[in-house]
């Protein structure tokens, strides 16, 4: 049978307990890969995979991560940087709270993220680190500044970061999702989503499985070895 590779690679993701990041780590398991992942609140067990409690805006907290994953698990391939929140509203009357919450999570939780990391697969020579953008963060969105920002922002960060992180064998890309089946879309009104899903040529929301194989591609050292600095839609020609 073909395979991704991905075979007892070890994978790190950040908000694996739902959502996105629960169809990722649920995916990276059925093809064999030793999964952990970080969750904020709470977390049901996910078939064995190491689930550790950590908030990813926690500098140390995202350090001791990395060390307990690569102690019981052993090197880190590769990473999702996942975890996201939005707090949205229209620009006068967004709160600062709201924006600093925002970046915080969305941006430097991918730098507090991939820090520890980063440099020990620059040693090795080896690994894969996927960012979650948004398709927000392309073209913008009614009453998401923060969150578009923070989604932006982090596609900037990657293109810099594959750039800096080529000569050392590591690959870093973002996948950007349209709107995607999962409780970050659930507060939007009925009549929102029926006017965004007329503006959808696939006609419908994405669901989290398909999220993650875009992901599980990007993460491949087999399907994916030349594709670096790259940002993959899957937003179901939402946005071109
Ligand atoms: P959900 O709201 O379903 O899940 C968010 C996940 O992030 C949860 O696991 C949550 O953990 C975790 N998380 C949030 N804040 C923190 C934190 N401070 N520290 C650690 N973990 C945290 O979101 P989705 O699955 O929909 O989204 C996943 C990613 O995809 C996000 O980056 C999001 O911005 C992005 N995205 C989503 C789209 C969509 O339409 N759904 C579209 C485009 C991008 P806990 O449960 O413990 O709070």
């Amino acid at each position: 049978m073909t395979s991704l590779g991905l075979e007892d690679k070890v994978v790190l993701v950040t908000g694996g307990n739902r959502g996105i990041g629960a169809a990722i780590v649920s995916l990276l398991q059925e093809l064999g890969t030793q999964v952990a992942y970080t969750y904020r609140s709470s977390s049901e067990d996910q078939h064995g995979a190491l689930a550790i409690q950590a908030d990813v805006t926690d500098k140390a907290a995202m350090e001791a991560v990395a060390e307990k994953v690569e102690q019981k698990l052993g090197p880190i391939y590769g990473i999702v940087a996942n975890a996201g929140i939005t707090r949205d509203n229209f620009f006068p009357k967004l709160a600062i709270e709201d924006w600093d919450a925002v970046i915080d999570t969305n941006l430097k939780g991918v730098y507090n993220t991939l820090m520890p990391v980063i440099p020990k697969m620059y040693e090795r020579e080896e690994g894969s680190v996927v960012c979650i953008s948004s398709i927000s963060g392309e073209r913008g969105n009614l009453g998401q500044t923060n969150y578009a920002a923070s989604k932006a922002a982090v596609i900037g960060l990657t293109k810099s970061l594959a750039r800096e992180a080529a000569r050392y064998g590591v690959r870093v890309n973002a996948v950007s999702p349209g709107f995607i089946e999962t409780d970050m879309v659930k507060s939007v009104p009925d009549k929102v989503k029926e006017r965004i899903v007329s503006e959808i040529p696939l006609r419908r929301f994405g669901k989290p499985e398909e999220v993650a194989w875009a992901i599980a591609f990007l993460l491949s050292p087999i399907a994916s070895s030349y594709v670096t600095g790259e940002v993959l839609r899957v937003n179901g020609a939402h946005h071109t």
